[in-house]
């Protein structure tokens, strides 16, 4: 174990939903972090100010504390390296930009976008590498205003060595080298500095002494190692996570994988401590190969060698299959709980889905899909009878079915379950003939609007004598 206490960061972007990656990213930084004794500290990086869109941080927040992942330093709880937020920081990298400027690590570029363009085309055009040609490199603002492609306000490129050395040490991969970058632009026109420039700059200033984040930067990690060198800073250890992948191992992207956004998750009632389990699993195995953990069990046993750097594929029915699982060992009380939480019903209609809870707890993998089946209970005005369901069991037959059922509910002394059902097994199977099957279809497409509902009998206790005639006499219509 370190001396210093480790800090790791998760460095999430507000450029949208936030991404399924920020918090398979925050569960491997925290997870490391907890083991070692240390903090965990959520920066937000909002240099991008294109992409930049106001209400993502707060849905980076609220989906986090969702999943349970807690930090300890962020731009919503302050911390010693306040501010946590990029924009907020802008004073802290003017220096170090001047400071590599006047050192003639980096040198300014005039260059207009449509000069860049074209250069890039032509160079596309004769098979050459492309890449920035270095035309201001070596010459004075009025120098360069006599060329064509000129433009009022200077960006800031780095000035990357030929013979510089470009290998490093993945804590996951082992020793890595990317070729050679382009002369890489630290600050933008906008006064803005590039995600390379802030991102140093910000893991140095806050003491970050490890880096983990997904492959997709791997490239970019020489140009951060050549500028902590350049800046006469410690390097910090680095672990590039594989990217999740979807079936076809295509890179999940939001644009084409509802699963890549965090806020599906939530939306589709899958228990976030599945979630988390899922996310673990994600090129990642305990020692014993247990498949279902706890984050305290992630904890204990974490390791970086342990991590597969090949892009796991992230498997929806699996993370169904330990939804439904984790919603088996919650106490009834706390499905009940979730549920109606989920359904956003208080009061009365809160405890009428409490009590159906234990009905459904065994049968569903998400609380949307317990939603869904529990929907009949707290709807009144809202009820509606699915249109298949309907097609298929209300048709002309039903009729005397439902009017059976009618009587026998109607005339019932006590109202438990056992009473209703035998009631009505006597009314439609002995006394109609039917068989159980197309005796209860019915009356249940009535009843719940569906026909695959809680057990029929319970659930007509549940909704009560009143309203279960209510709903008879509507299907009869
Ligand atoms: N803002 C970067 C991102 O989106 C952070 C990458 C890093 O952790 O260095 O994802």
């Amino acid at each position: 174990m370190s001396q210093t206490p480790v800090r790791l960061r998760v460095a999430p972007s507000p450029t949208g939903d936030p991404h399924v990656g920020t918090a398979y990213m925050s569960l491997f930084n925290l997870a490391f972090v907890r083991q070692q004794g240390g903090q965990f500290i959520l920066r937000v990086e909002d240099t991008d100010r294109a992409r930049f869109q106001a209400d993502s941080e707060q849905q980076i927040y609220d989906t986090l504390h969702w999943l349970g992942l807690q930090w300890d330093e962020g731009p919503d709880i302050g911390g010693p390296y306040a501010p946590y937020r990029q924009s907020e920081r802008l004073e802290t990298y003017r220096p170090v930009a001047d400071r590599l400027l006047a050192e003639g690590k980096a040198y300014q570029c005039w260059c207009t976008p449509e000069r860049l363009a074209e250069m890039r085309a032509e160079q596309q055009q004769a098979k050459q590498p492309t890449g920035y040609d270095r035309l201001c490199l070596g010459k004075s603002r009025d120098e360069r205003a006599a060329l064509p492609g000129f433009a009022e306000t200077p960006v800031l490129r780095m000035l990357i060595p030929d013979d510089v050395a470009l290998s490093f040490t993945d804590l996951i991969r082992g020793e890595l080298s990317a070729p050679r970058p382009d002369d890489q632009v630290l600050m933008k026109t906008d006064g803005f500095p590039t995600y390379h420039l802030a991102n140093v700059v910000d893991d140095h200033e806050m003491g970050i002494t490890h880096v983990v984040r997904g492959e997709e930067w791997i490239a970019s990690t020489p140009k951060h190692i050549l500028l902590y060198d350049w800046l006469g800073w410690q390097r910090p250890e680095f672990a590039h996570m594989p990217l999740l992948r979807n079936a076809d191992k295509s890179k999940i992207s939001k644009r084409k994988n509802p699963a890549a956004r965090l806020t599906w998750f939530v939306d589709e009632g899958f228990l976030p401590e599945a979630l988390c389990n899922f996310l673990g699993l994600m090129g990642y195995s305990l020692p014993d190969g247990q498949e279902v953990f706890s984050f305290e069990e992630m904890v204990a046993s974490f390791d970086w060698r342990r991590v597969n750097p090949v892009g796991p594929v992230f498997d929806v029915d699996k993370l169904r299959w330990l939804s439904g699982h984790y919603l088996r060992q919650l106490p009834a009380a706390e499905v009940g709980v979730r549920i109606a939480t989920f359904m956003e019903v208080t009061g009365a209609a809160a405890d009428l889905v409490a009590r159906a809870a234990p009905l459904v707890q065994e049968r569903v993998s998400t609380l949307r899909e317990a939603a869904e089946m529990l929907t009949f209970l707290v709807s009144d005005e809202a009820f509606v009878i699915d249109a298949q369901a309907a097609e298929k069991q209300l048709g002309p037959d039903a009729e005397p079915v439902l009017r059976a059922a009618q009587q026998a509910v109607a005339a019932l002394e006590s109202f438990s379950t056992e009473d209703i059902e035998a009631a009505l097994r006597i009314a439609l199977v002995d006394g109609l003939g039917l068989k159980p099957k197309h005796a209860f279809g019915p009356v249940r497409v009535a009843v719940t609007g569906k026909t695959v509902s809680p057990p029929l009998f319970e659930s007509i206790e549940l909704l009560g004598r009143e309203r279960t005639l209510q709903r008879l006499a509507a299907a009869l219509g």
